[in-house]
C-alpha cells in the first residue's frame, strides 16, 4: 500500500493506492485564513488525513511503503525551493511528514507527476514526443523526448506559467508582469469572474465550472473567450520552443 498527497495551490488531497488503484481518498480546499500560515496548515492537514485513512481502513503506519507528494513550483531531492502559488520557500515537507509518520517520503513537481500519469495511463500513452501542460491554481508543463520524460537541472519544473505572454501584464504571483498563468490559470479565471459576480474567490474548481462558467452572463461569457484566448497564446509559445 502507498499513499500519495497531491498538494496544489488551492486545495491539498490524500489517496490510499492499492496496486494502480485509488482505494480511498480525502480532499481539503484552502480557506483565505489557512494561507496566513499554510506551512503548519499543510502539514498538520497531511497528517491529519494520513491517520483519517488509516483509520478508515484499518491500516497501521507500517503497512505502507511510500509516501509520495506532488507540489507545484520548483523542487529539488525533498525540498520545496519555490512554489509562488503558496508563498512557499525551502520548506521540507517531506522530512516534516518523515518525523511524524516514519514512512519514507518523496516528492515531485505536479505537471511531471501528471504528465508521467498521462504517459503510463491516459492520453499520451501512445506518444513518444509531447509537451504536457495542468492548468489548475498555477500552469506548469513537462516534455517528453524519444518517451523520456526531460528533467533539466535548471528550469526543473518547465515553469511555463511564468513565461511572459503579455509585456507589462497583470501582475503575477512571482512579482512579475504579463505572465501566462496570470491569464490562463483557473485562479485567474476565477478571480475575473469572482469579481464580476461580486462573490467570494473562495470557491473550488469545480464549482466554478458547474455553476458559474455556465450563467448566460455577458461579461462572464467574454470572460471565458478570453481565458481561452491567452490560453491558445501561451500553449503556442511554449509549443514553438519545441
Ligand atoms: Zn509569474
Amino acid at each position: 500500500m502507498r499513499i500519495g498527497i497531491d498538494l496544489g495551490g488551492s486545495h491539498i488531497e490524500t489517496g490510499l493506492i492499492d496496486g494502480d488503484k485509488i482505494v480511498d481518498q480525502i480532499e481539503k480546499n484552502f480557506v483565505q485564513e489557512d494561507r496566513k500560515n499554510i506551512r503548519n496548515v499543510i502539514v498538520e492537514t497531511a497528517i491529519t488525513m494520513i491517520n483519517q485513512i488509516l483509520e478508515n481502513n484499518n491500516l497501521t503506519k507500517k503497512d505502507i511503503e511510500i509516501i509520495g507528494i506532488s507540489s507545484p513550483g520548483i523542487i529539488s531531492k525533498k525540498t520545496i525551493i519555490k512554489a509562488t502559488n503558496l508563498s512557499l520557500e525551502e520548506f521540507c515537507l517531506c522530512e516534516a511528514l518523515e518525523e511524524e509518520t516514519g514512512i519514507n517520503t518523496q516528492i515531485r513537481n505536479d505537471a511531471k507527476c501528471a504528465a508521467l500519469a498521462e504517459k503510463k495511463y491516459g492520453s499520451l500513452k501512445n506518444y513518444e514526443d509531447a509537451v504536457f501542460v495542468g492548468i489548475g491554481t498555477g500552469i506548469g508543463g513537462a516534455v517528453f523526448l524519444n518517451g523520456k520524460l526531460l528533467e533539466p537541472d535548471m528550469n526543473e519544473g518547465f515553469e511555463i506559467g511564468h513565461m511572459i505572454i503579455e509585456a507589462n501584464g497583470r501582475p503575477c504571483s512571482c512579482g512579475k508582469r504579463g505572465c501566462f498563468e496570470a491569464y490562463a490559470s483557473i485562479r485567474a479565471l476565477k478571480q475575473r469572474v469572482t469579481k464580476i459576480l461580486g462573490i467570494s474567490s473562495d470557491i473550488s474548481g469545480q464549482y466554478l465550472r458547474e455553476n458559474l462558467l455556465i450563467l448566460d452572463n455577458k461579461e462572464v461569457q467574454d470572460e471565458v473567450e478570453s481565458f481561452l484566448n491567452y490560453l491558445k497564446i501561451g500553449l503556442r509559445k511554449f509549443n514553438r520552443y519545441f
